[in-house]
């Protein structure tokens, strides 16, 4: 499904110096898969995943998405392309004026989908997330977990291939985090591939799924069944 091909990145600052923040990267990650990239501040994830958006570009190598080049595709399938990926960051990313229900019909809206199912989706949707007694909530009235529930219900609901959660247990206490868990994990069984990045030994060896373990732009490690080893 996803396929890194001899990627490198090189980051250039102002003419002063310069990052290899990926050095040849070659990683194939299969449809359904749940992998967890790992490793330290600095060594090359976030890159990585922006590659997989067009958000960054590879200074050499081929990042492919489905048997197709990411970064040679027209201006006009990137946003198409974008909506196969949902994602789901640390600091949630709600809408602070909009309900539950109103955050994540606005990603619909946003994909073209018609009122009648946008109605019959958003329950469901919060409903898998186990937060359908919380549909009329605003954000600020939702705990940090549940907010993050939220985010997740809000990043399926146009049924990407791939889902990419970059740190979403971040900011929540252990209780809240094996929720997160147990719900990308209900996702990933649903058939939605999963990328997830942490820093959170337990999540990773609770999940008992590939980690690939990342040091200064490289692979250090790929691990079938991995456990957190930094
Ligand atoms: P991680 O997500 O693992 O913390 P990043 O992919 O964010 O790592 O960063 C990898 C390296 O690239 C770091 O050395 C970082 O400072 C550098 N870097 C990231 N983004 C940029 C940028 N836009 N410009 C210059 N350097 C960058």
């Amino acid at each position: 499904m996803i396929h890194f091909d001899h990627v490198s990145k090189e980051y250039r600052d102002n003419g002063n110096g310069v990052t290899l923040a990926l050095d040849d990267i070659s990683l194939g990650i299969e449809r359904g898969e749940f992998a967890s990239i790992v490793g330290h501040s600095g060594a090359g994830k976030t890159t990585l995943l922006k590659m997989l958006f067009a958000e960054e570009a590879p200074s050499t190598g081929t990042v492919y998405f489905e048997e197709r080049d990411v970064h040679t595709l027209p201006e006009k399938e990137i946003p198409t392309l974008r909506r196969r990926i949902g994602t789901v960051f640390q600091d949630f990313k709600l809408l602070p004026g909009k309900t539950a229900y109103e955050n994540i019909a606005f990603a619909m809206e946003a994909a073209g989908r018609t009122d009648a199912e946008i109605a019959a989706d958003v329950p469901q949707a919060l409903e898998l997330v186990d937060l359908e007694d919380k549909i009329w909530n605003f954000p600020h009235q939702l705990s940090g977990g549940e907010r993050q529930r939220v985010a997740i219900a809000r990043a399926i609901i146009n049924q990407p291939d791939l889902l990419i959660a970059d740190e979403p247990t971040g900011n929540l206490d252990p209780i809240n985090t094996q929720d997160i868990v147990n719900i990308l994990r209900k996702i990933n069984e649903l058939g939605t591939t999963i990328l997830l990045t942490t820093h959170n030994k337990g999540v990773i060896d609770s999940l008992g799924k590939r980690v690939i373990t990342m040091d200064e732009g490289k692979i250090a490690r790929d691990d079938t069944k991995g456990r957190y080893v930094l």
